[in-house]
C-alpha cells in the first residue's frame, strides 16, 4: 500500500507509483472478492494513479546565487501544470471541464505564488516553498469554512502536481490510458477522477471505500462497473488483465480470455435489454412493484423526472441545508420542497423529515458534542430537544403539498419505539401529511407490527440499518464486508418488516441502497416489499431486473437468503433461484 504521510517522507525517496510494479509475476486466475456498488463486467488491463508526491519537512537553504533561478523553476512548474490542465479541460466536456479549468486557474493562482516566491527568496526550495505556502493558505480557508475549505483539496491536488512537475515525477493523478482500461486504487479522490471517460476506465475498483463512498458516486455516474473493499487488490501491478464483475463483486485476475470475454458480451446484452425498460415496475407475471427514485432537492428531482422512476421513495431535505448556517425559514422550505413536488406532480413523493446528526450535522440542528455520534442525537430524535425545528418543517411540507396542490407522504427517520412513530404520526397528521416511518434500527424492526398501529406505511432504510444490526461504522471502509446489505441478518429483519406490513395491508418500502441491487431487490419483493427506492440511475436495471422474474422465484430466492449464514452464501442462494 502506498502510504504517505507529510511528516516522514521525503521527496527524494518517492517511488511508490504502482504503475512500475512488475507484471510478470501474475499469470495464474485468482478470483479477489470486494463489495459489489455497480453491475456489469468488464475485462481489461488494469492502471493505477500515479503516487501523491510530499514535500520534505526541512531542507537546506538555497545559495543566494541560486534563488533567482530557483523562483523560475517553480514559475515554470506552476505553468506546466496549468497547461496540462487547461488542455484536459478543453478536451472534457460539463462538470468535468469546469473542475480541470479551476484547477488550473488555482496552479497559477497568485496568492500561493507570491509566498512561495517570497520563502525561495529567503532560501527555501521550491519544493519546500510550495509545500509550506500550500498548507499556510489551506489552513486560513479551512478556518474559513463551508465553501472555502472546500477549495483546499483541490489547492492540495495542486500542490501534488507542482510537486511532482519539480521533482520530474510522472503526473500525480490517474492517467490516461491508452486502451480501455480498470482503474484500480486504493480509494480514489474527486480531483482523481474528473473527467473519467468511460469508454476508456470501463470498471473501477478499490481497496477500501464502502458502497456509499466517493468511488461508488462516481462509478454509479459513469455507469461502469464498480466493486470495493477489494481484499488483495493492492498486489495487482499495473498492465495485468482483470475481469470485474460488478454484480458479483469479483476482481478475477488473470482470468481465461475466452470466458471473460464471453462474459462481457452477456453483460452488454443485458445493459441493452435494461436500457430498453421504461416502467412502470412489475414482475414478469404483473406483480405491480414501485420503482422510485432517491433525490435530494430540485435539481436532482428534475433530472430523475427524465428516467423512468415512477416518484420519489425518499427526498433527504437535510441535504438542502448541509451549508446553512441558520434554519430556514417556513416560506424557504416550501419553495424547496415545493420544487420537487413540481418535478413529479401527480406522482408519489416522500418527503423525510431531517435526518440530521452523525455523518450528516446540519449547523441549524443544535448538535452537542457526542462521543458516538451515529448513536446519539440524530434523525428524529433532534426534535427531542428542538421541537419546533419538526413542526416549523411539517408546516413548510404542508404549505409546498398545498401550493402545488401534491399529497406528499412524510416519514421519520431513525425512529426507535412505538410511542415516538405515534408522536410522529400525531404531527403529521395535524398538518394533513400523511405519516410513515424509517425501519433503520433493529429494535424497529422487530416490533414494525406494534409501529404499523400508528402510521401508513414503512420505509426500509438499509444502510443504517445494516450499520445498527452489524455494530459496524458504514462509513468504515474496513468494514463494508459487514455494512453490506447481503448480510443475512441485516436480510431477516427487512423480512420481519415486510411480513409486518403485508399483514395489515399497509405499504413496506426500502429506500436504502440495498434497492439499488438488481439480483436483491429481486429478493426484497419476494419478502413483501411493496416499492423500491434507488438513485435514479439505478431505476433501470431494477426495474429489467424485476421484469425478468415472477414474483414466486422473488418468495423462492427470499426464502433460501435468510437460511444462510453469510452475504456470500446469501448472494450465491439468491444468483442460484434468479439466475
Ligand atoms: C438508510 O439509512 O438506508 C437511508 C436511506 O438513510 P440515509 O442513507 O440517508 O441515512
Ligand atoms: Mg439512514
Amino acid at each position: 500500500m502506498c502510504g504517505f504521510t507529510l511528516e516522514s517522507v521525503d521527496l527524494s525517496i518517492l517511488s511508490c507509483n504502482l504503475n512500475h510494479m512488475s507484471t510478470s509475476s501474475v499469470t495464474e486466475t485468482q478470483v479477489l472478492t470486494g463489495v459489489p456498488v455497480v453491475a456489469g463486467v468488464a475485462y481489461a488491463p488494469v492502471i493505477r494513479p500515479g503516487a501523491r508526491p510530499t514535500a520534505p519537512v526541512s531542507a537546506a537553504d538555497v545559495p543566494e546565487a541560486d534563488r533567482p533561478g530557483e523562483v523560475d523553476r517553480l514559475k515554470a512548474a506552476a505553468a506546466a501544470v496549468a497547461e496540462r490542465l487547461r488542455d484536459r479541460a478543453a478536451h472534457a466536456t460539463g462538470v468535468a471541464s469546469e473542475v480541470l479549468a479551476t484547477t488550473a486557474a488555482l496552479a497559477q493562482d497568485r496568492a500561493w505564488l507570491l509566498d512561495a516566491e517570497k520563502r525561495i527568496k529567503a532560501g527555501s526550495p521550491a519544493h519546500h516553498a510550495v509545500g509550506g505556502s500550500i498548507a499556510k493558505i489551506s489552513d486560513a480557508l479551512s478556518k474559513a469554512g463551508d465553501l472555502m475549505a472546500e477549495r483546499v483539496t483541490d489547492l492540495r491536488d495542486v500542490r501534488d502536481r507542482v510537486l511532482a512537475q519539480l521533482a520530474g515525477l510522472p503526473e500525480p493523478g490517474v492517467p490516461v490510458p491508452d486502451v480501455p482500461s480498470v482503474l484500480c486504487a486504493e480509494d480514489l479522490a474527486p480531483a482523481d477522477t474528473a473527467g473519467l471517460d468511460p469508454t476508456l476506465v470501463v470498471a473501477l475498483a478499490t481497496t477500501l471505500g464502502g458502497p456509499t463512498s466517493h468511488t461508488a458516486i462516481i462509478a454509479r455516474q459513469l455507469g461502469i462497473p464498480c466493486v470495493v473493499a477489494v481484499a488483495g487488490l493492492d498486489a495487482v501491478p499495473a498492465g495485468v488483465k482483470v475481469m470485474v464483475n460488478g454484480a458479483l463483486g469479483t476482481v478475477t485476475v488473470s482470468p481465461d480470455a475466452e470466458q471473460a470475454q464471453h462474459a462481457v458480451g452477456k453483460a452488454r446484452e443485458d445493459a441493452a435489454r435494461i436500457a430498453q425498460w421504461t416502467g412502470p415496475g412489475a414482475t414478469a407475471d404483473g406483480h405491480a412493484v414501485a420503482v422510485l427514485a432517491n433525490v435530494q432537492d430540485g435539481a436532482a428531482a428534475r433530472a430523475a423526472s427524465q428516467t423512468p422512476a415512477e416518484g420519489v421513495g425518499l427526498f433527504r431535505t437535510e441535504l438542502c441545508f448541509l451549508n446553512r448556517d441558520t434554519e430556514p425559514t417556513v416560506d424557504e422550505q416550501a419553495r424547496i420542497y415545493g420544487e420537487v413536488l413540481t418535478a413529479f406532480e401527480g406522482r408519489k413523493v416522500v418527503i423525510r423529515t431531517l435526518d440530521a446528526g452523525s455523518d450528516k450535522p446540519l449547523k441549524f440542528a443544535g448538535h452537542t458534542d457526542e462521543a458516538n455520534p451515529a448513536l446519539g442525537v440524530r434523525g428524529v430524535r433532534i426534535s427531542f430537544g428542538n421541537p419546533g425545528l419538526l413542526t416549523r418543517q411539517l408546516e413548510s411540507i404542508a404549505a409546498a403539498a398545498q401550493a402545488t396542490g401534491s399529497d406528499p407522504w412524510v416519514m421519520a427517520p431513525m425512529i426507535a419505539t412505538g410511542d415516538e412513530a405515534k408522536n410522529f404520526a400525531a404531527q403529521a397528521r395535524s398538518f394533513g401529511l400523511t405519516p410513515g416511518v424509517m425501519i433503520e434500527i433493529p429494535a424497529a424492526a422487530l416490533l414494525a407490527d406494534r409501529i404499523l398501529e400508528h402510521v401508513d406505511f414503512l420505509s426500509i432504510g438499509t444502510n443504517d440499518l445494516a450499520q445498527y444490526t452489524m455494530a459496524a461504522d458504514r462509513m468504515s471502509a474496513e468494514l463494508a464486508t459487514l455494512t453490506d446489505p447481503w448480510q443475512p441478518g441485516v436480510l431477516t429483519l427487512v423480512a420481519m418488516t415486510a411480513k409486518a406490513g403485508a399483514a395489515v395491508g399497509k405499504p413496506v418500502g426500502v429506500c436504502g441502497e440495498a434497492a439499488a441491487d438488481p439480483l436483491l431487490a429481486c429478493v426484497l419483493v419476494g419478502m413483501g416489499v411493496t416499492s423500491l427506492s434507488a438513485a435514479a440511475t439505478a431505476v433501470p436495471g431494477v426495474g429489467a431486473a424485476l421484469a425478468g422474474v415472477t414474483l414466486e422465484r422473488c418468495r423462492a430466492a427470499a426464502q433460501s437468503v435468510v437460511q444462510t449464514a453469510s452475504a456470500a452464501d446469501a448472494r450465491s442462494a439468491a444468483l442460484a433461484v434468479l439466475g
